[in-house]
């Protein structure tokens, strides 16, 4: 809760008067005495507003300009784009956005500070229950989970555009210096290998980085971030995206070892012996079978194995 002091009873009449400072601030008090002048307005002032506000993606980039890079198919959305389409949220007493989010992400709760213009305060709750929201907000498959289920969507006023704002915060974030490098402080003398620099292993090694342990992490490839480089094409996921999020966990200590092939370069028993303990996060270029007439046909191959061809 935020919290105003305000020292004369005459500044506290005139915020009352005029409503100043509504948006950042929860509670304000007379000091002394400690006495309640005011509360900010009621939540609905601030949210609810899909009744008069419609739903808006951020727009799509110009084809032209697409089919000479590649890049990202939507630009961002613009501040006041942001805080406006979070405050369509109707802060649901059973969120079906979060429950259905299978990071349980906190959503109407940072839909709501974002509303507010309180981002930085937006981005510290959405990353404190995910590791790369910047990469969730661009790839998740929000359809089927968070705005899929959300209950204006379900009411037919169109989903509140939850993956625009996620990936909006988390830039904003990362634009302004709020993405910090892990910063441990007592390091435990113990060491985790991890094998397969996916999103799976990078987020393990994050996790037990932040607890003090030694963490390295072993890929084949040549470059860490698993199918979030090898399998998912720029115009939905640029590599600066991944590669940026791999930077910050090297400057928190996490060692990474690149090709390297676990059989080839280290038997399994040696890289356990290297290590106190071993993580496999490995099996997602591993494709599924899909039950078709034809599928046992000769020349037809799984679309896993182009994947690693992809730049
Ligand atoms: S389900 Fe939709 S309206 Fe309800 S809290 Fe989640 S985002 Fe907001």
């Amino acid at each position: 809760m935020h919290i105003k002091y305000v020292k004369s009873e005459k500044i506290a009449k005139f915020i009352i008067k005029w409503k100043l400072l509504v948006s950042k601030y929860d509670l304000y008090f007379l000091y002394p005495p400690l006495t309640i002048v005011y509360t900010s307005p009621p939540m609905s002032e601030k949210m609810l507003k899909f009744v008069e506000i419609g739903q808006q993606n951020p727009p799509k980039r110009d084809k032209n300009s697409r089919k000479e890079d590649f890049k990202e198919i939507y630009s961002e959305f613009i501040k006041g784009k942001a805080n406006e389409q979070s405050s369509r949220c109707s802060q649901c007493g059973v969120p079906f956005c979060q429950v259905h989010c299978p990071l349980s992400n906190n959503i109407p709760d940072w839909l709501k500070l974002t509303a507010e213009g309180r981002h930085e305060e937006a981005y510290q709750l959405s990353q404190s229950t995910n590791n790369m929201p910047e990469v969730c907000g661009r790839i998740c498959p929000q359809d089927r989970l968070c705005e899929g289920n959300c209950v204006i969507e379900q009411s037919g006023h169109g989903t509140v555009t939850i993956g625009s704002i996620e990936k909006y915060i988390t830039e904003t974030a990362w634009e302004n210096g709020w993405v910090k490098p892990i910063k441990v402080i007592n390091e435990i003398n113990q060491s985790i290998g991890i094998i397969g620099a996916g999103p799976a292993g990078l987020a393990c090694g994050e996790e037990l980085r932040k607890k003090g342990y030694q963490v390295t992490i072993y890929d084949r490839y040549d470059r860490s971030g698993g199918l979030l480089i090898y399998g998912i094409p720029n115009f939905k996921l640029e590599k600066h995206v991944v590669e940026r999020r791999i930077k910050l966990l090297k400057e928190g200590g996490i060692q990474f070892v690149n090709n390297f092939e676990v059989g080839k370069d280290a038997t399994l028993k040696e890289l356990n012996e290297k290590h106190d303990a071993i993580l496999i996060a490995t099996g997602v270029y591993k494709a599924r079978e899909v039950n078709l007439p034809g599928n046992d046909l000769s020349n037809i191959f799984p679309a896993m194995e182009f994947f690693d061809c992809l730049e």
